[in-house]
């Protein structure tokens, strides 16, 4: 079901542009959304696309990853088990601010007289570009450009490089470059769960701060997660003007100004470098000495060095990622082709910046674009992220997994807080604890412990990492097999099937139910892929295996264990419909009155009780429909049609996560219109505010679905044996051609799919096999390119 009609800002002051978002005019309606999308980030450190002045805005938000504050989960009523600590992504002081005077007026982008504005997330070089020409009261025309990047290269480091030309006239001027904590009123709608909650009282307390020439340092710390933070500025000022500076600061706040007298014609240029170094175990001291030795290296370098290197990691990430397509028909899909190729690099670009540096953490649901979900990290990065991830960077999707690895002991814990054997990972945290304060639609939600092991696998198979599989990955294998086995168990009632009642599926509006399709399936595949694992590892490595048996305590028997249950999962099956049931009770429910419901209504969860909504036939998002993709092998072409006409009308879309997964199986069952309004709608998510909380952040794993989408669902890829194989397929009237990288094997493949054929080219690599449909096809150094005709219809 599709409810939101995309929304634009207007296309002349945002003209769609291949490798660019372009804001050609201020427009402080779209600020909060403007801020979300002009984000920049490199996974640790995140900026809020706000203005150089630093207002006005929504969110002047400066996150970093993993830098939280835990609160205590008050529940009026509290029972045994609850998640007792909440984890708060928190913002870190605002360093990029620099304010300009000329003659003592100040540049303020509302009052200014602008005779032109031009602002664009630059994708290509992976920058925030401005250049505005600003006439004063007086007449003086100031051309002021910036550009503004984080750090690819050096995680820590953010830079600007400011320039104010006097066009017309001399003029005295005065550059304040300032960094504040400040502990700003959150967005906070207390209706929205989504959104995140503010704290009562100050959070972040001053250790110490100090100024040497024109670099100033703050280092402050958590209330209770005792966490420090280091920010650091410094400055360098190029102009044959003269000009004089001051430096001041105190706890939360830092001032460098220059004051300068200008000449027309005479630029000032200033390279302002911000540091942030962040620890749960080094001293304020220590850490303020990191911060330094990173900015003495960046200042030495300047920023024409940190561009270069910005724009070579960029390069090198579009040389392996970059998905092109030609010829869309517009009349199919309202859209040019500039449009969605602007689209897919914006979904692609801020999967990166949610992502690339993410080292020792995870990613949270809104990447580093805003505070929305409390900068937790849940599923959304093993279905949604990885697979872009494993296919194009498999070093980021490496770190993710090893990051899942490290909260073992946290998830072994868990497990045996709510009685189980094995590890239990999860819903939704930062440090690794469970911190989702709803247990329904929280730590119900079991099957991440699956999602995880599937991405594993697929990460396991596109690279070939085995001893990331034998060092990491088995240990993992052999806890979550653990954690399946406990949970469900052999029922009478059910013919002797092995059943898991009282879970949650992907599905938010159907909580704690019996059997749950999805959950049982992927269950399944971590028995099977954690007992297949075991046996390989006994034969291949005995060593490690040992080693395991020794860590894990494992005994022969509970492999055999694993086999039984996993062939005796249960999988619902309603003879009557011909469908997957949901869950037990699914089809018990009563129909959800959808011709009543308003279209202001949705998201149904900001408009009715929870038990309205669970007590009715009615889908928040792909859960049966996600599973026929995951484990499309699983499914017959009639059963994925059967399945997808019956779940597609219940579904709202009331969670981001499902328009690209249901455009993905449209499209496989041949219901090409749904498949390109779903696609459309999963693409423009952002860039559109389709959902209409993009002032809130960026949907990460929306993104990722749309790489999905093109590869999985227009590219017919296909990889749940373990094999790579392509089937594509097109629609007969569609002309637009598709063309991606895909890196396996730690080769780099590309797939080009025309009108009438795709081609195949080993494009960096010795040799590569992969399948066309089931043909296999062997790519060389030699001979690196292979045609096969594309079947239409
Ligand atoms: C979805 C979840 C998702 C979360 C974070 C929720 O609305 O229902 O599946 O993990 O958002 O993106």
């Amino acid at each position: 079901m599709i409810h939101h009609v995309p929304l634009r800002p207007p296309a002349r002051d945002f003209p769609a542009d291949e490798w660019n978002i372009i804001e050609k005019g201020f427009h402080p309606e779209f600020l909060a959304q403007l801020e979300t999308m002009l984000a920049l980030g490199n996974g640790y450190l995140g900026m809020r696309g706000c203005p150089e002045e630093g207002g006005p805005n929504a969110e002047n938000a400066t996150l970093i990853n993993g830098f939280y504050e835990t609160r205590p989960i008050l529940y009026p009523e509290d029972a045994y088990g609850f998640a007792k600590t909440g984890q708060t992504i928190f913002g870190v002081a605002d360093s990029k601010i620099i304010k300009l005077f000329v003659d003592d007026e100040p540049f303020w982008l509302p009052n200014a007289h602008l005779l032109s504005y031009d602002r664009r997330l630059n994708m290509k070089s992976g920058t925030l570009d401005r250049d505005i020409l600003w006439e004063t009261p007086a007449g003086k025309q100031v051309s002021i450009t910036s550009r503004r990047l984080v750090s690819f290269a050096n995680r820590h480091v953010a830079a600007i490089s400011y320039r104010v030309t006097l066009l017309n006239a001399a003029a005295s001027l005065v550059i304040s470059s300032e960094m504040a904590v400040s502990e700003p009123s959150i967005l906070t709608n207390a209706n929205d769960p989504r959104q995140t909650r503010a704290f009562a009282g100050r959070v972040l307390h001053h250790q110490t701060s100090y100024a040497k020439n024109r670099r100033i340092v703050l280092c402050h710390e958590t209330e209770k997660s005792r966490l420090t933070v280091v920010c650091a500025t410094d400055h360098a000022l190029e102009t044959s003007c003269p000009y004089a500076h001051k430096v001041s600061y105190t706890e939360d706040f830092g001032q460098v100004t220059f004051t300068i007298e200008t000449q027309p014609g005479c630029p000032i240029d200033l390279t302002k470098c911000m540091v942030y170094h962040t620890s749960a175990t080094a001293s304020p001291e220590e850490l303020c000495g990191r911060a330094e030795w990173t900015m003495d290296r960046v200042m030495a370098q300047g920023f024409q060095r940190l561009l270069a290197s910005q724009e070579q990691y960029m390069d090198d990430f579009w040389r392996r990622s970059d998905v092109r397509v030609k010829d869309i028909k517009e009349e199919r899909t309202k859209r040019s082709t500039v449009e969605i190729q602007q689209a897919i690099r914006f979904n692609l670009f801020h999967i990166l910046q949610a992502s690339a540096r993410a080292e020792d953490t995870g990613v949270p649901a809104k990447g580093l674009t805003g505070k929305a979900y409390e900068g937790h990290y849940f599923w959304d990065t093993e279905i949604y992220l990885l697979p872009f991830l494993i296919y194009t960077s498999p070093r980021i999707a490496k770190n993710l997994l090893t990051f899942r690895y490290k909260m073992l002991p946290q998830a072994r814990a868990r497990a045996r807080e709510l009685g189980h054997r094995g590890a239990m990972f999860p819903w939704r945290t930062i440090s690794g604890d469970e911190a989702s304060a709803y247990y329904a639609a929280g730590t119900a939600q079991y099957h991440i412990n699956a999602d995880i092991m599937y991405a594993l696998r697929k990460y396991v198979h596109a690279t070939g990492d085995e001893s990331f599989l034998w060092d990491y990955g088995a240990e993992m294998l052999v806890e979550t097999a653990r954690l399946w086995l406990d949970l469900g168990f052999y029922s009478d009632a059910k013919g002797g099937k092995f059943c898991i009642n009282s879970v949650t599926g992907p599905d938010e509006y159907n909580t704690v139910v019996n059997n749950n399709a999805y959950t049982n399936l992927m269950a399944r595949e971590n028995l099977r892929y954690a007992a297949q694992t075991i046996e390989s590892l006994r034969a291949a490595a005995p060593d490690a295996h040992n080693a395991l048996v020794h860590k894990t305590g494992l005994e022969p028997s509970e492999v055999e264990a694993w086999i039984r249950a996993a062939e005796s999962v249960y999988v619902p099956y309603d003879e009557k419909l011909k469908i997957i049931p949901q869950d037990d009770s699914f089809l018990d429910r009563e129909p959800w009155d959808f011709r009543n419901t308003p279209r202001e209504h949705y998201p149904l969860l900001l408009f009715y009780h929870p038990l309205n909504i669970y007590r009715k036939q009615v889908i928040k998002q792909a859960d049966v429909v996600l599973a026929m993709f995951l484990l499309g092998d699983t499914f017959s072409a009639e059963a994925k049609k059967r399945n997808f006409e019956f779940y597609d009308p219940l579904t709202t879309g009331d969670s981001s996560l499902s328009s690209c997964v249901e455009a993905i199986i449209a499209a496989q069952v041949g219901d090409t219109g749904k498949a390109i309004r779903y696609g459309v709608a999963a693409l423009l998510m952002d860039l559109a505010d389709v959902g209409g909380n993009v002032k809130d952040g960026c949907h990460i794993a929306s993104m990722g679905g749309t790489w999905m989408m093109l590869a999985y669902g227009l590219g017919g890829m296909r990889d749940d044996d373990g094999m790579l194989s392509f089937w594509p397929r097109r629609a007969p009237e569609d002309n637009a051609v598709l063309r991606f990288p895909v890196t396996y094997r730690n080769q780099l493949l590309d797939v080009e799919i025309g009108l009438e054929n795709v081609e195949y080219t080993l494009r960096e690599g010795e040799y590569l096999m992969i399948h066309h449909k089931t043909e296999e096809i062997q790519l060389t150094r030699e001979n690196p390119r292979v045609v096969r005709p594309v079947s239409r219809g």
